[in-house]
């Protein structure tokens, strides 16, 4: 029986937002490591292991994966937080890690086996003009993508309009561009207006509203995308609004793909309980791991929903590899978000996953299957880069005030 012995953080990547747990156990080489990222918050994350998670695990059962995460999960009495969530979900990772190295076996075998041969992805395309974003999406098409998400550039990309071309206030405080709306609401749907009219119907496309519009918007764009046939529309609505999932499925069968915001199990229960949605998309370290994400695949496989848990590009081959194994053994997998890497940061981490074709491949080692190379980790680092203090866009409106997310 492995006790654990110690339990460290391990910050890598260029600007250090990718946080590695690492749980070593009095057997002689048994350990596991976990994702415990925050793009925003690695500080906060570390400190909550090192301080108050990673002491009161000193001396437990490692394999009591259920148990821990049970007590931590109210030990510091408010819970479903995103920095504790992020922390419980690295160690949760590193468990199971240790758990199937114990087994030899791969954590997929673990979670009841697999039921696919390999993870289809989706990709991100992305242009300035629909011209360049059909061939972007035909480019991946090509590699063999099952699915490309389909953007006008970047957060809320055919929304914006210059702002000396918009009805501002003689002191606007914004300068160069603003986001409105009714332009989005013209550009998308032409948007796959085009690429529809270029590629045909048989490509699986999807799109990443970002959570942009009102939410009389997102009723709105949901209906007059239905003629384009998406996968799925994507944070179409904030997750302070999701009430209104109620009012588009009134209206449209556009699929609906919501979640990566979400840390709280009422966010995303009603969503699947009610089948307002057609994709759950959160972030495996970010709900804890990879124990509440097996109890939501399977949650979603009673009620008719799919997963695509997100693996936006600030995540970690970690995480990535979590939901590989998640994807591998859960009937309810519907795509899985790709992500990829620089070649130092795949040196970085040894066993790491394959994409090759538009699809994820894990291995069959034992445990996750991948493992940190903290001396190369460290020198990924880059000081002023590590200081430097990290924000979520802030995106505004002709009048000033700020978009959501
Ligand atoms: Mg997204």
């Amino acid at each position: 029986m492995a006790k654990i012995t110690a339990v460290k953080c391990i910050r890598t990547r260029v600007n250090g937002t990718w946080g590695i747990v690492k749980i070593l156990t009095d057997q002689p080489g048994l350990y596991g490591i976990g994702s415990a990222s925050d793009h925003y918050h690695q500080d906060a994350v570390i400190q909550a292991i090192e301080t108050m998670i990673g002491p009161r695990l000193i001396g437990r059962d490692a394999d009591r994966i259920e148990d821990i995460w049970q007590s931590f999960y109210t030990s510091g009495y408010w819970r479903n937080g995103a920095i504790t969530n992020t922390a419980l979900g690295g160690i949760d990772m590193a468990l199971w890690d240790i758990k199937g190295k114990e087994a030899g076996m791969p954590v997929y075998q673990l979670l009841g086996g697999a039921c696919r041969s390999a993870v289809p992805c989706y990709a991100h395309a992305g242009g300035s003009t629909p011209e360049a974003l059909a061939e972007a999406v035909q480019a991946y098409l090509d590699e063999g993508y099952p699915v490309v998400r389909c953007q006008l550039g970047g957060y809320g990309g055919g929304g914006f309009l210059p702002s000396n071309k918009t009805s501002r206030p003689e002191n606007a405080w914004q300068s160069d561009k603003v986001f409105d709306d009714e332009a989005y609401l013209d550009a998308i749907p032409a948007m796959f207006e085009y690429l529809r009219s270029t590629l045909g119907f048989g490509p699986k496309l999807t799109h990443d509203v970002h959570e942009h519009l009102r939410p009389q918007s997102a009723v709105a764009l949901s209906k007059r995308l239905e003629p384009y046939r998406l996968f799925f529309l994507e944070d179409v609505l904030p997750p302070e609004q999701i009430q209104w999932y109620r009012l588009i499925r009134e209206q449209c069968t556009t699929p609906q793909a919501m979640g990566e915001l979400f840390i709280n199990p009422h966010e995303w229960m009603p969503l699947i309980t009610e089948r307002l949605i057609d994709y759950i998309r959160v972030r495996v370290s970010k709900v804890g791991g990879i124990s509440p994400c097996r109890k939501i695949a399977a949650l979603c496989e009673t009620f008719g929903i799919n997963t695509a848990w997100q693996e936006g590009g600030d995540n970690d081959p970690v995480n990535q590899m979590a939901a590989v194994h998640l994807d591998m053994a859960s009937w309810s997998f519907g795509i899985q978000e790709e992500n990829h890497f620089r070649q130092d940061e795949y040196d970085t981490f040894p066993g790491h996953a394959i994409l090759k074709g538009g699809h994820i491949y894990p291995n069959d080692s034992p445990g996750l299957g991948i493992d940190i190379d903290e001396a190369l980790a460290e020198q990924l680092l880059v000081e002023h880069e590590v200081k430097t203090p990290r924000y979520a866009a802030e995106d505004r409106r002709a009048d000033g005030s700020v978009v959501r997310p």
